[in-house]
């Protein structure tokens, strides 16, 4: 199977010609500016040191910083991080933020580490990184296993060792720390707005669609509790211990509340509900309307593609179908809403901290809503136009809008490789 990064390159070249990207640029949109690598040491509890493959990719800043989340997973490498890098670039000129795109990992096993450990790992991460951070360079956020008390731990190590104060160079931070409201849930919700709107917008929607969410962390819970409060149908829901099933729908916030007590949704049960135990292979193959793959990339395959039934794929999680098995699924009929605007909701909130961190402001909910809202309507209207008009699928759309805003950028001078 194709790295997520040869994924990532083959649908930037789904659009080279299309826009007439000149060589140059092209050959800049391709490779990130910059990736750097690190091995870091950690004290683990038994007081040996441990080291980690760590990684930051900073892939383009001709909009704004770099930006762009922190993820610590046993996969995590050079060209994972370079592709979901890339991706955000995508992702924030798709929303017309000013920002551009960057990505970090560690390569290690969280479940085996201690509160402690997790803390020093992540201030290792976080001293080793520090001169490519800053609210003005490189804006780093949670992702996989990541959280804002990891964001929280890597903002005091760096404050404490350059001795300043600047809460914009980490979003998705506690509230306490200048953390803006909604952003927890924002990934999810905007996932939501970006599937309600679109199909409203097609004139597809109707009431009770049902809708299969694989993964269920940050994003799938929260896409699938808003979607549930409109009145979509939540029929199966998975982790990576196995997925369960009901055709009469699940309340997610019960779901999520039996999984925080018992570790897995294994068992789980509601009064009235029929629940059915499944692996995650056969919730892919379930046939509902919509079908969220809210985990890791490459879940739909080549391998996998050919038992899929649904009418739409929405992308919460960063790169979930490979190319080929999208060229198949389109020829389909399957309707996919790429990543780059279907998961963006994060990223906009994420602006919206950084925003309020820097004019020392701090909005209500109700006002962060409202902004990401419009803010993801509009992106979304964007697209349904270029579809209509150009007669293109929706990645390639996508793609279109959101290549031609960074190539603009780069025509107009944008972007300065800064020198460490
Ligand atoms: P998370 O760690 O909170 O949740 C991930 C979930 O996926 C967990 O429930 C885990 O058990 C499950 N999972 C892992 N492997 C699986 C498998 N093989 N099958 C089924 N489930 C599996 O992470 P998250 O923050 O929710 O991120 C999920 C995806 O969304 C990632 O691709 C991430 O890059 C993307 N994303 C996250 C954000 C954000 O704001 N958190 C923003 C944009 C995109």
């Amino acid at each position: 199977m194709n790295s997520p990064y040869e994924n990532a390159v083959e649908q930037l070249e789904l659009v080279r010609e299309l826009l007439n990207i000149p060589d140059e640029i092209y050959k800049r949109l391709k490779t990130p500016d910059r990736v750097i690598e690190k091995r870091i040491k950690v004290l683990m509890d038994d007081g040996r040191t441990e080291e980690f493959e760590a990684f930051r990719s900073q892939h383009n800043n001709s909009r704004g910083p770099y930006k762009g989340g922190i993820r610590f997973h046993k996969d995590v490498s050079r060209e994972e991080v370079m592709a979901l890098s890339m991706w955000m670039t995508w992702k924030c000129a798709m929303l017309d933020l000013p920002l551009g795109g960057g990505k970090g990992g560690v390569k290690v096993e969280v479940v085996n580490l201690s509160v402690a450990e997790l803390e020093r790992l992540s201030r290792a991460y976080a001293a080793e990184f520090k001169e490519y951070f800053g609210s003005e360079i490189d804006i780093p956020a949670p992702d996989v296993n990541t959280d804002g008390r990891v964001m929280a731990w890597m903002l005091d190590e760096i404050e404490k060792i350059k001795g300043i104060k600047d809460p914009g160079m980490f979003t998705g931070k506690p509230l306490e720390l200048g953390g803006s409201l909604g952003r927890i849930e924002a990934t999810g919700f905007g996932g939501f707005i970006v599937l309600d709107s679109y199909l409203k917008g097609i004139g597809d929607f109707h009431e009770g669609m049902s809708v299969a969410v694989q993964g269920f962390g940050n994003v799938g819970y929260w896409f699938a509790q808003k979607a549930y409060e409109a009145g979509y149908k939540i029929v199966a829901l998975s982790d990576s211990k196995g997925a369960i099933y009901s055709s009469s729908g699940f309340d997610p916030a019960q779901v999520l509340a039996y999984k925080n007590e018992k570790g897995s949704m294994k068992g789980y049960f509601e009064d009235g509900v029929k629940v059915v135990e499944m692996s995650n292979e056969d919730l892919l193959g379930l046939d509902v309307d919509i079908l969220a793959p809210a985990a890791l990339e490459n879940s739909i395959t080549i391998q996998n593609y050919n038992n899929i039934k649904v009418s739409y794929i929405l992308e919460l999680a960063n790169g979930p179908t490979t190319p080929d098995a999208e060229e198949r699924l389109l020829e389909k009929g399957v309707k996919i809403v790429p990543d780059v605007i279907a998961n963006a909701g994060g990223v906009t909130v994420s602006y919206f901290e950084w925003v309020q961190n820097r004019t020392d402001e701090i909005w209500s909910l109700d006002r962060v809503n409202e902004m990401l809202v419009k803010q993801m309507k509009n992106a979304v209207q964007q697209l349904i136009d270029v579809v209509r008009d150009m007669g293109l699928d929706l990645r390639k759309a996508t793609y279109l809008l959101a290549v031609k805003k960074v190539v603009e950028a780069i025509e107009n001078g944008g972007g300065i490789a800064k020198e460490f």
